[in-house]
């Protein structure tokens, strides 16, 4: 079972959005656990207070150190805690993401890579950020969502967490599904029809029908090579380079 340790200011909208479809049934069926720490009960000002303004001047406020970090403190007690009671041999310190425009775009392989950890902690920002320090003393990756900057760190982390847990194993119920998709091989997937076989007087390729399972699977790599080197042509860079004998061959 993967575990997912979110450290946020807004719990309550992570683990709605996270408990739904596949990914709450995941975590029903025991495959994943997703736990959601408000860092505003860690503050120890009295008045709740979790943000102040920027030394130096600039625009905004700052989440402060103390509560993000007494946060995850907690998260990782609660981690070593569990580990010792299951008798866990991952000895690894849990991987603590810090999701920030700051960091490397997340890609497919990333999650692949994320989906190996037992514990995985995600730190979303707010405001104008997170102290610097704090970052310093428990961060172990910076994750961006991509080129773009959003309100607070919830959507990011939610974005990560379906990532991952569908590469984590049984979530998938058709596990192949993973592996032939967008981003396998470096191809966007190929175009895909369902019932009925005519539709608006728009009828499915032949080729799909003819039962021959060869020709299908031929049809359907050029149809990704086609699809990803007019939408994608970076991605399709990148397929060319790691497929450079088939690719030279078909030439
Ligand atoms: N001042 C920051 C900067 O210029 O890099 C942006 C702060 S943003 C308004 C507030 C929080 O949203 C960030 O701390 C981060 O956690 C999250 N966030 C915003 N855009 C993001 C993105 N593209 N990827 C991941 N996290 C993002």
């Amino acid at each position: 079972m993967m575990h997912f340790h979110i450290l946020t200011l807004f719990p309550d909208m992570v683990l709605r959005g996270l408990r739904e479809s596949i990914i709450g049934r995941a975590e029903s069926a025991g495959h994943i656990c997703i736990e959601a720490l408000n860092i505003r009960d860690y503050t120890l000002d009295k008045h709740k207070k979790v943000d102040d303004y920027p030394y130096g001047g600039g625009a905004g406020m700052l989440m402060q150190a103390q509560p993000v970090y007494d946060a995850y403190l907690e998260v990782e007690r609660r981690i070593l805690e569990r580990r010792e009671k299951e008798g866990s041999a991952d000895k690894r310190t849990p991987r603590v993401v810090y999701v920030t425009p700051q960091g490397a775009v997340f890609r497919q392989e990333m999650a692949k890579e994320f989906a190996g950890e037992e514990d995985l902690i995600l730190l979303c920002g707010h405001y104008e950020g997170i102290d610097e320090r704090v970052l310093e003393t428990i961060v172990t990756d910076y994750v961006s969502i991509g080129d773009y900057v959003l309100t607070g760190g919830e959507l990011p982390a939610m974005v990560m967490v379906d990532a991952i847990a569908r590469m984590v194993p049984g979530v998938l119920t058709n596990q192949l599904s993973g592996e032939t998709e967008s981003f396998s091989d470096n191809l966007l997937e190929y175009p895909q029809y369902t019932r009925p076989e005519n539709w608006n007087d728009r009828t499915v390729p032949a080729i799909l029908l003819s039962g021959d399972h060869a020709k299908v699977d031929d049809w359907r790599l050029q149809m990704a090579k086609q699809r990803t080197q007019e939408r994608r042509p970076d991605l399709y860079a990148l397929y060319e380079k790691t497929n450079p004998v088939t690719e030279k061959k078909r030439k």
